[in-house]
């Protein structure tokens, strides 16, 4: 089934999670301020795919479930369908231009991935019933269409010390209880994206921190489960009507909260991975290589990003004569080399995805390469932006209304102007520059983008240490070689 925006919205207003936001518990999530501009982006994310321009792009007839869904369930089977699902994806991103990166489709990818190793993976390791979790579980979010959010990274309570190990071992989610109904779960984990708005909830720890049993649970749950609880960011969204200030804020804020489960009831139905901590390893950089299916998410994500970031500067340098500056040019060209960069490696892994007898995945190796990469390429663009927008970008008028005033709006037409951009235009364009790399909601995004797939340096790091582990000896051959064939000295 594909959902209208319509039918979200009114999903997620008569049924929507227990969240509180400034003291109080929110009554309607639909009209609240926090909460207004990221649902209608769900919503217009479900109506693109009734859009003439986008049908072709985000709609596919599911062999999997017999029916048409949106392209983010489409388990790909070869390198053709995996192209079609990256250029699918493509296109959502670039209408959000790399910004809402906790859209629907994100978490459709990794219901997907779980489904196509419902056998070799979950039904190998924890047996038929959570091999027939992952397969229901896939199969009721592609028959419902429903919006998921997700959960990994305990509270920072103590980094020092793995969970097990803090004087309340529950502050990361853990198994309290076993019943023959379920298991009791209790705890939090630090963030959770478009939780407050979110239908279901996948909980996957990162066990990897800690390897007691206890937290290595993973299951989806609706997000209106008894005991789940919401604590919300202060919203970023501008003030109402504050579209032409804040040209970002008012399309893409994302909320973010810290997730609660208090008590929580997990039907044995709803569990996919079960007590063994160490096949996290398996599942994350192996037989599911979770790893690379999200970090090739990101990629498309940056890649939209980075072309829009690339606009944005040359729209600027363009406006305000310096385009022809050696050093300006130099850091637009950088830009662009991140463009191109990503463009090559959403290519080639493709090209060179890994057809498995279940599912064709992206080149890992690329993917979580050029995921990494990004963790610095963005934030870099966005300093770039700022280097190159100077002073300028930061005298605007405070809002729309002074174009109203006729007074100041001659004085802004002959002050405000740039040779290449008459006031209102350059307002706009200086409006969207602010909210990219200045406005609470740019820092956040910022965040985001060095943040989201973990720490950079320890990211980094793992591609030496993990990523590339098995590949390394491929290159310290090439240098062996010649080593060999220098010559030793006589006795
Ligand atoms: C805007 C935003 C949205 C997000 N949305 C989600 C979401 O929807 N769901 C979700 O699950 N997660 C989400 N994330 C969380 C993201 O997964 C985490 O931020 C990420 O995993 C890093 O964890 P951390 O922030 O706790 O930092 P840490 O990993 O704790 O790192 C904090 C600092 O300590 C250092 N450090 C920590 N441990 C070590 C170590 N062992 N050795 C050396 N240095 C160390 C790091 O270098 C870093 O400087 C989001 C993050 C952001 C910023």
């Amino acid at each position: 089934m594909i959902r209208k925006g319509i039918d979200y919205i009114k999903s997620i207003k008569e049924n929507h999670p227990v969240v509180f936001y400034e003291g109080e518990i929110v009554k309607d999530i639909t009209e609240h301020p926090a909460f207004k501009i990221p649902i209608s982006t769900v919503a217009k994310y479900y109506d693109l795919h009734w859009e003439e321009q986008y049908k072709e792009y985000l709609r596919v007839y599911n062999p999997d479930v017999g029916e048409e869904t949106s392209i983010s369930f489409l388990r790909p089977r070869n390198k053709r369908d995996l192209a079609k699902l990256r250029d699918g994806l493509t296109k959502i991103y670039d209408f959000y231009r790399g910004f809402f990166g906790r859209s629907p489709d994100y978490l459709n990818v990794w219901t997907t991935v779980f489904y196509a190793h419902a056998e070799d993976y979950f039904g190998k390791h924890f047996g038929s019933k959570m091999m027939e979790n992952a397969i229901e579980i896939y199969k009721e979010a592609t028959r419902k269409d429903l919006f998921y959010t997700h959960a990994i990274v305990a509270p920072m309570y103590d980094r020092s010390r793995p969970p097990s190990q803090w004087e309340d071992p529950y502050i990361q989610i853990g198994i309290v209880e076993e019943r023959p109904e379920g298991v009791i779960v209790r705890g939090a984990a630090m963030i959770s994206t478009a939780g407050p708005y979110a239908e279901m909830l996948w909980y996957l720890p990162n066990i990897r921190r800690d390897s007691d049993p206890r937290y290595a649970i993973y299951f989806s749950i609706p997000t209106t489960t008894k005991g789940v609880k919401f604590l919300a960011r202060r919203g970023f969204q501008p003030r109402e009507g504050g579209e032409f200030e804040y040209p970002i804020s008012s399309r893409f804020e994302e909320s973010d909260a810290i997730l609660v489960l208090d008590n929580v009831l997990v039907p044995w139905d709803r569990i996919i991975f079960y007590k063994k901590p160490d096949l996290i390893e398996d599942l994350m950089w192996h037989t599911v290589n979770l790893r690379g299916w999200f970090n090739w998410h990101f990629v498309i994500q940056h890649y939209s990003r980075l072309k829009f970031l690339a606009g944005l500067a040359i729209s600027i340098a363009e406006a305000a004569g310096i385009s022809g500056f050696i050093n300006v040019q130099e850091k637009i060209g950088e830009i662009l080399i991140y463009v191109a960069l990503n463009e090559a490696a959403l290519y080639a892994s493709v090209e060179k995805a890994e057809e498995l007898p279940n599912i064709t995945r992206p080149d890992p190796y690329i993917s979580i390469a050029a995921s990494h990469f990004n963790m610095k390429a963005v934030p870099r663009a966005n300093e770039i932006l700022r280097l190159i927008s100077a002073g300028s970008s930061i005298p605007i008028p405070a809002g729309i209304k002074d174009f109203e005033n006729p007074e100041e709006r001659k004085l802004l037409d002959k002050y405000m102007a740039m040779k290449g951009l008459n006031a209102l235009e350059r307002v706009k364009l200086f409006n969207l520059l602010w909210d990219v790399i200045g406005s609470e909601s740019g820092m956040r995004y910022e965040q985001y983008d060095r943040f989201s797939r973990g720490d950079p340096t320890i990211r980094w790091a793992q591609t030496y240490t993990e990523v590339f582990r098995d590949r390394k000896h491929e290159f310290v051959k090439l240098v062996r070689e010649i080593l060999d064939q220098m010559p030793n000295p006589k006795a």
